[in-house]
């Protein structure tokens, strides 16, 4: 597998860093992972929107599911492209965007986008690429994302703050895509729903993965500071999901 990281940014793009969206290619296959805000643009220099197996969302939060309205119109209004796009979503997340888009009966966006429902223990195949779902603690439900082919595994947290489930979803993985919105060391005050860097390298650590990378930091972090403080915790490979930033898994 390959992936691309199209934005990483917390919360609001930034001129140089969309927010939250990853695009991930094996083969023909290629999946949209996450569409924060201004990773649609990112999408479409890379690939044909028109030719995507899937769009996979974390969570309805803005940072990681706006650009989604882009495809919509993409394939709703032209080019368009191969319909309907199968769009994996937390429980209830279909009737909030076709709430957005005003779409009852026979309205188009359920014609281009096929929306599933799915939480923690769904699975899934994307072509050849096996799809397992785990649910992280955040401030609305989110989707932990387990990919595996040809025994090579890519998990992608979303966002979440610290529990077992996220540990045990990214067990033996071969590159853990975590979120560190935070640093420092969690006290009472520090927010329940992302994690600091050393959590994450706490988690990858306990979970043995191969390659930790970083994203989803907070704007005014020094990315090079969570790298430090997670390799505090984590002895193996750690990297910062800097924009445009391509790994192979
Ligand atoms: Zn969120």
């Amino acid at each position: 597998m390959k992936l691309t990281v199209l934005g990483s940014s917390a919360g609001a793009p930034t001129r140089i860093n969309p927010a939250s969206g990853y695009l991930l290619e094996h083969g023909q296959t290629t999946v949209w992972v996450d569409a924060g805000t201004g990773t649609f643009m990112e999408l479409a220099a890379r690939v044909d929107p028109g030719q995507l197996d899937a769009v996979v969302l974390s969570h309805v939060h803005v940072d990681h599911a706006s650009d989604l309205f882009g495809l919509y119109g993409y394939l709703a209004f032209g080019p368009s492209g191969q319909v309907p796009v199968p769009v994996y979503v937390t429980d209830g997340a279909s009737d909030l965007f076709a709430g957005f888009a005003r779409a009852t009966g026979e309205h188009v966006l359920h014609h281009v986008l096929d929306f599933n429902e799915v939480g923690s223990g769904d699975e899934t195949t994307i072509g050849p690429v096996a799809v397992r779902f785990g649910s992280s603690k955040h401030a609305v439900p989110n989707n932990i994302v387990r990919f595996e082919v040809d025994g090579r595994v890519l998990v992608y947290t979303g966002d979440a703050g610290p529990s077992h489930e996220l540990m045990e979803m990214a067990d033996g993985s071969d590159l853990f895509l975590c979120e560190a919105t935070l640093q420092g060391t969690r006290d009472a005050q520090t927010y329940p729903f992302h994690l600091t860097a050393e959590e994450a390298g706490e988690a990858a650590a306990w979970a043995g993965v191969d390659h930790l990378v970083l994203t989803h930091i907070s704007h005014n972090l020094d990315p090079e500071q969570s790298i430090a403080e997670a390799s505090g915790r984590f002895a193996g490979r750690v990297s910062y999901a800097a924009p445009g930033t391509e790994f192979d898994v």
